[in-house]
């Protein structure tokens, strides 16, 4: 510590006055120092000093001092000197996505690590929080770049292109250096199999190119899979209009995340993991089909980091679980089972905000062997941080977002009761931030953050700039709540 501060201090010096430096992120090589900095008007710039100010871009305040803004052409650079700052992969830990909607999140989210083992996925967007937020692929990656930067953080992070439903997607998120892929093949599930009578079963199949074949292939066939050290078997015999149900529902879909991964090997240069998520499906992922899917995606090449079934009850966004517990942990346990035995993945719980109930069985049953994602938690408090410190901007969001709020809902699964949610002028501003601890209010604030962050009159955003400058502004505060917030998710994670 006593030399940081003597590093910090030679850099004060050459600095220009009312800047700050974030001290985490001092380091150096032999000739070079850098150090992320800020001025007083919350403006940040990377500090290079020594012979490798060369390479960056940026404004020379000495012969070998430059003060850099926070470009992709400067994190590219940066990444070039210092290894810790390209995306890597996950050992033997659980690993948990951290979706960043505001570009203002990571170091928060870094410090939300506290002492958890888990492995941290900073970047990690979908391409529709993308077109949501008005974000690109490589917005996302230099903001995480530049927050892993300012925390000087070196244990590793990885960068998930969430939900990719097309090839030219999985082409632009590659191109940016994102290392994991999360195909999407949910626009190919036939979720109304289901439902189907044998007849119309029987008649999907006949349509189906290898159909015959794969009904053959596991009609009557016994499966099993075990759980080590939970004296757990998963047993089951397919019966022929079960093996109907899953071909006609997933088939389509294995072909699709075939696909995908054949796409992502070519457009990624280098290694990759790969996720296939079908979470947003309709209805359940019976362990049958899990078995189903996972058989046939691992027999066609496909190597799986993670999979994430659809599961029983209701994750709805930005809240705890919903449904039966005791039948949650039964299907757990068969598709934990099944990922241990038929490919050794992770299983992955998408929409993982605030499922506080279900985390101590993804902690029993799966330990390592989980990953889960989250996004608008983070989004939540940053619009807690709001409310807490500028009530008048607050109402003016919150108004927008209730009448927003019925369209946007259409998206996404929730269930949201709107006679719960007061109205913006009904609270007294010390009551504001307690919004957030109530369920229906918390689902308003989370579903119509892509409407609120990319609301425009003419050419200017209408609430984006104000919300980031004031998080900017209260920059601690806001690292605060996410540690605190998301570190509650992972001590659930973790324990036991
Ligand atoms: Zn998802």
């Amino acid at each position: 510590m006593g030399e940081i501060l003597k590093k910090a201090k030679r850099i004060e010096k050459r600095l220009p006055e009312n800047y700050s430096i974030y001290r985490n992120s001092i380091t150096g090589t032999d000739n070079t120092t850098y150090a992320l900095v800020r001025n007083s008007g919350t403006e940040k710039r990377l500090y290079v000093s020594g012979s490798g100010a060369q390479s960056f871009e940026g404004e020379a305040k000495s012969e070998n001092i430059k003060l850099c803004p926070l470009t992709w052409e400067n994190a590219q650079q940066l990444m070039d000197v210092f290894d810790w700052l390209v995306p890597s992969f996950p050992s033997s830990k659980p690993s948990f996505g951290f979706g960043d909607r505001t570009g203002l999140a990571t170091p928060g989210h870094k410090r939300s690590l506290g002492e958890h083992d888990v492995f941290p996925i900073f970047a990690q967007q979908s391409i529709r929080e993308m077109e949501r937020t008005g974000r690109t692929p490589q917005d996302v990656m230099n903001t995480a770049v530049w927050g892993v930067f300012e925390e000087g953080y070196r244990e590793g992070f990885a960068a998930d292109a969430d939900h990719l439903k097309t090839r030219e997607s999985i082409e632009e998120t590659a191109a940016v250096g994102f290392n994991m892929f999360t195909c999407d093949p949910s626009e190919h599930v036939t979720p109304e199999a289901d439902s189907m009578s044998e007849v119309e079963l029987e008649e999907a199949l006949r349509k189906m190119e290898r159909g015959k074949e794969l009904l053959e292939k596991y009609s009557g066939r016994k499966f099993t899979a075990s759980l080590p050290g939970h004296g757990y078997e998963f047993e089951r015999i397919f019966r022929s209009n079960e093996v109907k149900k899953a071909i006609v529902k997933y088939f389509p879909a294995v072909k699709f995340a075939v696909d995908s991964f054949d796409w992502v090997s070519e457009a990624r240069k280098g290694e990759f993991i790969f996720e296939v998520s079908v979470d947003e499906t309709e209805t359940p992922t019976t362990p049958l089909e899990h078995v189903f899917v996972a058989k046939e995606l691992t027999e066609r090449g496909v190597d799986l980091f993670s999979l994430a079934p659809r599961f029983v009850g209701d994750i709805e966004k930005g809240i705890d679980y919903i449904g039966d517990l005791d039948r949650f942990e039964e299907q757990l346990k068969a598709h934990a089972a099944i990922a241990r035995s038929f490919g050794d993945y992770r299983l992955s719980l998408h929409s993982g905000s605030d499922k506080f109930s279900i985390y101590p069985y993804f902690a029993e049953y799966l330990g390592e062997k989980v990953h889960v994602k989250t996004a608008g938690t983070s989004y939540l408090e940053a619009i807690r941080l709001v409310a807490e410190k500028d009530p008048d901007l607050f109402r003016r969001i919150h108004e927008f977002a209730l009448e927003r709020f019925d369209e946007d809902r259409a998206t996404y699964h929730v269930e949201t009761d709107l006679s719960e949610v007061p109205g913006p002028g009904e609270l007294s501003d010390e009551k504001l931030p307690d919004l957030f601890d109530r369920d229906d209010p918390r689902q308003v604030f989370h579903v119509t953050y892509g409407s609120v962050l990319n609301h425009r009159k003419g050419t200017e955003y209408v609430f984006r700039d104000e919300i980031k400058n004031l998080l900017k502004e209260y920059e601690e505060r806001h690292y605060r709540l996410l540690e605190s917030h998301l570190g509650h998710h992972l001590d659930l994670l973790t324990q036991g």
